[in-house]
């Protein structure tokens, strides 16, 4: 059985849906901007990020920025740390220790008590954690998933948008290059 689960760990599931609020659905295949709807919204906002409101310092344009440089960080472009690194600044991340069952454990916390600074914190975290390596973006439809595989080999979000209609991009994409060699051949011929 192929793992289609593609929600990621903890908290991390709110960067990973944050980035998938922009996407390019199935049936239409035109990039959709959900931000908008979602920031005019508080109630709609709620049911898709329960864990924390829109603060005044959440401007629209100031979210979409962070949204486009997570998906950079995502997609491995070598700009994005840069972008990070001045997220990590404004957001004022701060260290704080405290004892867990006599071990000391480390949290990153951002001073800044927004939607961006709650986000922020938790990149920084699951990047230090390493698990940020597993939140990729499919290179067919670009949609945001977790990669659950034993090696982390995943390329292809196998389905978008979560459903199980949801269309197998790793296989069109193989049905492509397959149709691609075959042309090929029959122009050889
Ligand atoms: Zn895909």
């Amino acid at each position: 059985m192929p793992d289609h689960n593609q929600t990621a760990p903890g908290e991390l599931e709110d960067v990973r849906r944050f980035i998938n609020t922009w996407s390019i659905p199935n049936d239409t295949r035109e990039a959709t901007d959900a931000l908008p709807g979602l920031a005019r919204a508080p109630k709609v906002w709620h049911k898709e990020f329960p864990h924390r409101s829109l603060s005044r310092t959440d401007s629209l344009p100031r979210l979409q920025r962070l949204r486009d440089d997570l998906r950079s960080a995502c997609q491995g472009e070598a700009s994005s740390s840069e972008a990070l690194n001045e997220w990590f600044n404004s957001a004022a991340l701060g260290l704080k220790v405290r004892w867990v069952g006599g071990a000391l454990q480390l949290d990153i916390e951002a001073s800044e008590g927004s939607f961006v600074g709650y986000l922020v914190a938790i990149a920084a975290k699951a990047i230090a954690s390493g698990e940020w390596t597993r939140l990729k973006t499919c290179p067919d439809c670009q949609w945001a998933f977790y990669d659950h595989t034993r090696n982390g080999s995943k390329r292809w979000c196998g389905m978008t948008k979560g459903g199980p209609d949801g269309r197998a991009c790793g296989t069109i994409a193989k049905v492509t290059a397959y149709r691609a060699r075959e042309a090929r051949k029959d122009g050889v011929a």
